[in-house]
């Protein structure tokens, strides 16, 4: 074990688009290199490893968010306590406003329960003059008893080195758990089924909560080109429809933005051919649960 290193475990989280993918891609560098094959333990539980001179950052997804609507219509994101007390570090990402809203303040009720240590960011200040970034940390400060404030812009790379340098200062002293090169210990496959199920979700406007799993059918490599089949599985035939879009334009959405991510990832050019079934209570099954997971 060396000596005086860092490491620990950490969630990111925050409602959707307030740009937790832009860090996570920008804090690991453009290319996610998959380096490892450790067996799956949890279900989609991407683990994104950030090793430098002084720690190891582990970012664990956190299971057990359940994303409701309030009457309001807003989105309220109930956090599983006992998920964010298992982590070293929760990060809370938010847009850069004065304006905390209700689904904002149903997190900080939640936050206060946690013991685990908070660090608020606030991203995208690219997009807003710096004298109101300070007005957006009081705003802030005045909720709720964060261990850190740190703004930031994940798209431009503004403050994200103080970012990690911040959250080392929570960590615990302790082993290296992974390889200075692991970027991630989901296998390609799994990575690719979570690109496609978050383009999903992001094209669907959380229409669908929870209600899609995706499952490889195939991923071979053939002449420099890497042809992918997918199933998008559903619930119900109504969801179906939604997925397919008017002649088939949500599904065509859907399957060329996570083609451009996939690309990128595997530094190839890909053939991505997306599929739809209905599978009533695929939830419940073992079979896709230990399959499709
Ligand atoms: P996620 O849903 O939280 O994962 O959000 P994404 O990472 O997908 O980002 C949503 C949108 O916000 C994308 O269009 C990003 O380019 C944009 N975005 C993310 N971070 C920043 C930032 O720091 N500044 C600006 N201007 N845009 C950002
Ligand atoms: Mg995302």
């Amino acid at each position: 074990m060396k000596e005086n290193f860092k490491s620990g475990f950490v969630t990111l989280i925050g409602r959707p688009n307030v740009g937790k993918s832009t860090l996570m891609n920008h804090l690991i560098g453009q290319k996610i290199a998959i380096t490892s094959n450790k067996p799956q333990t949890t279900r989609n539980r991407i683990q994104t490893v950030l090793t430098t001179e002084e720690g190891q950052i582990v970012f664990v997804d956190t299971p057990g968010i359940h994303k409701a609507k309030n009457k309001l219509g807003e989105y309220m994101v109930n956090i599983a306590e006992r998920s964010l007390n298992e982590v070293d570090v929760v990060l809370w990402l938010v847009e850069p406003s004065n304006f905390i809203g209700a689904g904002e303040k149903h997190i900080i009720e939640q936050l206060k329960k946690v013991k685990t240590p908070v660090i608020l960011v606030i991203n995208k200040v690219d997009m807003v003059k710096k004298e109101e970034v300070l007005t957006f940390i009081d705003a802030y400060r005045k909720e709720c008893d964060f261990a850190e404030i740190v703004p930031c812009s994940a798209l431009k790379g503004d403050n994200t080195e103080d970012l990690i340098k911040v959250i080392m200062k929570y960590l615990p002293y302790g082993p290296q758990f992974y390889d200075e090169d692991t970027v991630t210990d989901q296998p390609e496959r799994q990575i690719v089924a979570e690109f496609i199920r978050e383009k999903a979700l992001h094209s669907l406007n959380e229409e669908i909560p929870h209600g899609i799993a995706v499952a490889i059918d195939q991923m071979k490599m053939n002449h420099k080109v890497c042809h992918i089949d997918a199933t998008i599985i559903c619930e119900r035939d109504s969801h179906k429809g939604i997925i397919i879009g008017k002649q088939g334009a949500m599904l065509k959405n859907i399957g060329s933005n996570a083609r451009y991510e996939i690309e990128r990832m595997l530094e190839s050019k890909v053939n991505l051919k997306l599929w739809v079934k209905v599978k009533k209570d695929w939830r419940d099954s073992d079979f896709l649960i230990k399959n499709f997971g």
